[in-house]
């Protein structure tokens, strides 16, 4: 028997990907590449947008028309935000909502007519890093967001199983572990936070590296920037989804953050960890969002040492207050802001990546092309490209002197 599967959306979805994985492959079924033919299609959705969704939805009616007789079986947030009836109507045979997902691997054994799994299974991942999922579900209801919709009120994984499923990472030969959830600032079990599971983390016996995910301001990244300044196994990396830079729009946003706390929590991350990874993600042309205010969010941006921005022109998500919002920002200035801000994101990048000429760097191994280099990621999120590494060098941590920098990529 075999199954195909198909990730949409964030890092959270790939983690949820990786154990359904890990927990057929046990049970003894076949990973071929999706779009190849196969007994089981899973198509793990994503509807964080519009766009997305629809995307989604497309794939599932290619794939139902493909492959007919396929056991055809969708999670994911899509399931969540469509009635039933539209996935039944589309043909597919499994629909799990967010309470039933983490048993997809079961529910499709038990269609097919095959043993449950009766044991855990070890997580695995299909990259080098390994994502280790701490939390779902999200209550802030951000007034873009549809996510609180689909995936529920914030649930946390036990502080004792995040730490074995770690472990169990460390044990099958992973050396960088991504802390992943769907807001894990909000992480809490029995009154240990996310800077707590995040020392205990560093301290399992093998641990490479630690990478904290993203990351909403106005929670605790105070501490974790002092854990990062402290501890060499925690990735001086910052990814926060500041979002905007003008306190009217974040308060439309429904954020729970000003602009000065803003300021004051990168100011302490530049003061305390040099040369920080510092990423940002960035919507532009929200409801009201007038000219002074973007012009704001500009500003922002350019006082900072972002490495990293991900910009999005505003889209409305159906189902979501802000899509019925006055102030609608035209798509074309939508757009037209965020070109600007990537322009900005570029400069910064390549500036970032020759900060570290002459420096060390440790890098994870990635990949090694028939040329003889090494390529991998630096802990501050850079691409690096080095020679003089061998195969057996994948998937370790080496330290690489940088020689210079093409355009955001370093060669060491
Ligand atoms: S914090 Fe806001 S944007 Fe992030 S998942 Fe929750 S509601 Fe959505």
């Amino acid at each position: 028997m075999t199954f195909a599967l198909k990730t949409f959306g964030c890092r959270l979805n790939r983690a949820e990907s990786a154990r359904f994985e890990a927990a057929l492959s046990a049970a003894g079924l076949e990973q071929v590449p999706f779009g190849e033919a196969a007994d089981v299609v899973i198509i793990h959705t994503c509807a964080v947008t519009a766009t997305a969704e629809n995307e989604c939805l497309r794939m599932i009616r290619s794939m139902r028309t493909k492959y007919p007789s396929a056991l055809l079986a969708v999670s994911g947030c899509a399931v969540d935000a469509a009635p039933p009836e539209r996935l039944a109507a589309m043909g597919v045979d499994l629909a799990l909502s967010r309470e039933e997902r983490e048993t997809l691997p079961d529910r499709i054994l038990e269609k097919l007519g095959l043993p449950r799994l009766t044991a855990p299974i070890p997580p695995r991942s299909t990259a080098h890093r390994a994502l280790l999922k701490i939390q779902d579900g999200c209550s802030f209801f951000c007034t873009y967001c549809i996510v609180p919709h689909t995936r529920g009120q914030p649930r946390s994984v036990p502080f004792g199983q995040c730490l074995d499923e770690a472990a169990a990472f460390l044990d099958a030969g992973y050396r960088e572990i991504v802390v992943t959830g769907c807001n894990i600032a909000c992480y809490a079990d029995q009154g240990r936070r996310l800077p707590e599971l995040i020392a205990a983390l560093s301290a399992l016996p093998g641990m490479g590296r630690i990478r904290i995910g993203s990351l909403e301001p106005g929670m605790n990244e105070a501490a974790l920037i002092r854990r990062m300044a402290e501890d060499p196994r925690v990735c001086d990396f910052l990814h926060l989804p500041i979002q905007s830079g003008d306190d009217a729009v974040l308060r439309r946003m429904g954020r729970h953050y000003t602009v000065d706390a803003l300021r004051r929590t990168l100011d302490l991350a530049c003061e305390q960890v040099p040369r920080l990874g510092l990423g940002a993600d960035l919507i532009t042309g929200f409801p009201g969002e007038t000219d002074a205010a973007f012009e704001a969010t500009r500003a922002l941006v350019s006082a900072y040492p972002f490495s990293n921005l991900h910009v999005f022109p505003y889209s409305e998500r159906p189902g979501t207050p802000a899509a019925g919002f006055d102030g609608v920002v035209p798509v074309a200035e939508r757009k037209r802001r965020a070109a600007e801000l990537i322009r900005l994101r570029e400069e910064k990048r390549v500036a970032f990546a020759r900060s570290f000429i002459g420096r060390e760097v440790t890098v994870l191994i990635e990949k090694i092309t028939p040329d003889g280099n090494a390529h991998g990621w630096t802990a501050e999120y850079l691409p690096c490209t080095c020679a003089g590494f061998s195969p057996d060098t994948l998937g370790t941590l080496r330290t690489v002197t940088v020689r210079r920098a093409e355009g955001e990529e370093l060669q060491g």
